[in-house]
């Protein structure tokens, strides 16, 4: 009988993976046997449901992160890239390091948390001027330019404030929900520091492409967030959608230019690139599991998360 680990690798340490990771720390990972590593491109959790505390100036970063090796005893965790999975050899390649070498894990069974990667459909001007609410950078970018904006609309000698006072957001998710109200309350609360604004120059826009915002809670909780949001002054477009951002605005599909230098985009993502050459059964580029969330086909491989 071989005396070599059994390896369990998990990919990933968002949610799903991190929370995999931690479970098996308290059960699998005790095991003499059984050897559980966790890759992630980051060694830190994100709490992203609270990202948009970060943008608004509301919560310190260090709050919403978590370090990986303080959460995990047992299993290892390996801070690197992964570049390339290969299902019929069972391994794993992974980068890092300055110079980005390379290194090959091999695994006995593998679960996959790799998320999801923003999708600007090819929306002319997007991938080039949107602002994107994925990671800590995002947040703290996008809290940098709020204020950049708002420093300069208040400069006496700035001639056309509109377009730095208007700030859109597209996508009426969690995501796009949480960063338009966080955003929305940073700037109006920011007011009263800046002597040439006021209310009335603002213009914040939330363009959702469904009939009511937050569809993961249903259509009551979503109405009622489109009331509490109005009600706080955010111009809320259902059942509309962005067409295009320039150097004017942002363009909508109702025909509207909102003039405009910030657009966040948050309304669409796709599974993560590495799981295009996986050659197993997936459902719209996401792979196929069964009710244990195994992959069709493909004993000992789990895939989970977005
Ligand atoms: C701003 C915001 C607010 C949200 N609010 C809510 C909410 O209130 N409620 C809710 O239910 N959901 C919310 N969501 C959605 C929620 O965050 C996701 O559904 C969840 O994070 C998915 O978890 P995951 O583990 O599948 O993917 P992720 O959390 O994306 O984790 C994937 C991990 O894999 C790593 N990774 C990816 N590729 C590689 C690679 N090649 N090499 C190494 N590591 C890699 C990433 O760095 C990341 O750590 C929100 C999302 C955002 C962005």
């Amino acid at each position: 009988m071989s005396n070599s680990p059994t390896r369990i690798l998990i990919l990933g340490g968002g949610f799903a993976g991190l929370y995999a990771a931690m479970q098996l720390e308290k059960t699998l990972a005790r095991e003499p046997g059984v050897e559980v590593t966790l890759v992630n491109r980051e060694n830190f959790f994100l709490f992203t449901p609270l990202l948009h505390e970060v943008a608004a100036s509301d919560l310190d970063l260090t709050t919403i992160v978590n370090p990986v090796r303080k959460m995990l005893k047992r299993v290892n965790f390996f801070a690197g890239e992964v570049e390339s999975i290969d299902l019929s050899g069972k391994r794993v390649v992974v980068s890092h390091g300055f110079d980005h070498h390379h290194h090959s894990l091999e695994y006995d069974h593998l679960v996959i948390g790799l998320g999801s990667i923003t999708n600007f459909y090819s929306l002319p001007g997007l991938e080039a001027r949107a602002l994107t609410m994925k990671s800590l950078g995002d947040a703290m970018t996008l809290r940098n330019h709020l204020i950049a904006h708002l420093e300069e609309a208040d400069s006496e000698c700035c001639g056309v404030k509109h377009p730095l006072l208007a700030f859109v957001v597209a996508g009426g998710g969690f995501a796009g929900v949480e960063t338009v109200a966080g955003l929305n309350d940073f700037v109006r609360d920011a007011l009263p520091s800046y002597p040439h604004l006021n209310e009335t120059m603002l213009r914040i826009v939330l363009v959702h492409p469904g009939a009511v915002i937050l569809p993961e809670l249903g259509e009551k909780l979503g109405v009622y967030a489109q009331k509490k949001l109005a009600e706080r002054g955010v111009d809320i477009r259902v059942n509309t959608k962005v067409e295009g951002v320039s150097e004017r605005g942002v363009k909508l599909s109702d025909g509207t230019m909102i003039e405009t230098n910030t657009l966040v985009w948050t309304a669409g993502t796709s599974p993560n690139p590495l799981l295009q050459g996986l050659e197993c059964k997936k459902e719209r580029g996401r792979l196929a599991v069964n009710e244990y969330l195994e992959v069709a086909d493909w004993p000992g491989v789990w895939a989970l998360g977005d």
